[in-house]
């Protein structure tokens, strides 16, 4: 499969947010984007005006490249929020954010979506007492993650345990930190996405 290899941070830095994709790190002073708040690049400081279209691409880069989705899947997703009844741009960010992989990592078992799509793939988790290895599957409500009983001592899923004790999980889940599972409670709403995003402009962008 396709993916991205270069700096992730050179990714903040274009896209002009912090998309917290090292972890932890992201919280310290070492973030890139604190330290050099401007895009990559010989020209990354020089003063852009951006047309409304590059406003719209921006957006959908930043969300799509916040949740690690490939281009043909994002659009995927795009046409499934669009058929659905409600608001589409506020359908696509729930579509991404019942993800295998991103409730993975906001239950705190990995550092970053990064970490969980691996930690997936490699077969650490069961999902309503089956194998999973699925990072894109959706998750219900009532689906429960379990962190298999030989992967509790994976140092990367202990260092993530520890992080997210610090931070807390969103209200939509429910984490047994002694019984080493999560389930899903309820669907997300638009107020539980905290991250900044107009999806509205990405809504724009599909509908030309
Ligand atoms: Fe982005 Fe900062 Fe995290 Fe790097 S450390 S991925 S720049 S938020």
């Amino acid at each position: 499969m396709a993916r991205y290899t270069d700096a992730k941070c050179r990714i903040c830095r274009r896209e002009g947010s912090k998309l917290f994709l090292k972890g932890d790190r992201c919280f310290t002073d070492k973030c890139a984007y604190e330290r050099r708040p401007y895009a990559p690049g010989d020209h990354g400081r020089a003063r852009k005006k951006f047309s409304d279209y590059a406003l719209q691409l921006r957006e959908k880069q930043k969300l799509r490249r916040t949740f690690g989705v490939l281009e043909k899947p994002f659009r995927n997703y795009f046409y499934k929020a669009d058929k659905q009844r409600g608001v589409t741009g506020t359908n696509l960010l729930l579509l991404l954010e019942t993800r295998l992989d991103n409730v993975v990592y906001r239950m705190g078992y990995a550092n970053s979506r990064d970490q969980a799509r691996q930690l997936i793939r490699h077969g650490h988790f069961t999902l309503n007492g089956h194998k999973v290895n699925i990072p894109s599957l959706r998750m219900r409500i009532g689906d429960e993650i379990l962190v298999k009983e030989a992967s509790r001592k994976v140092p990367v899923i202990q260092e993530a345990q520890q992080v997210i004790a610090r931070r807390g999980t969103p209200p939509w889940l429910e984490v047994d930190g002694s019984q080493h599972k999560g389930k899903l409670v309820a669907v997300p709403t638009r107020e539980d996405i905290s991250f900044q995003i107009n999806e509205q402009l990405i809504v724009e962008l599909y509908s030309k």
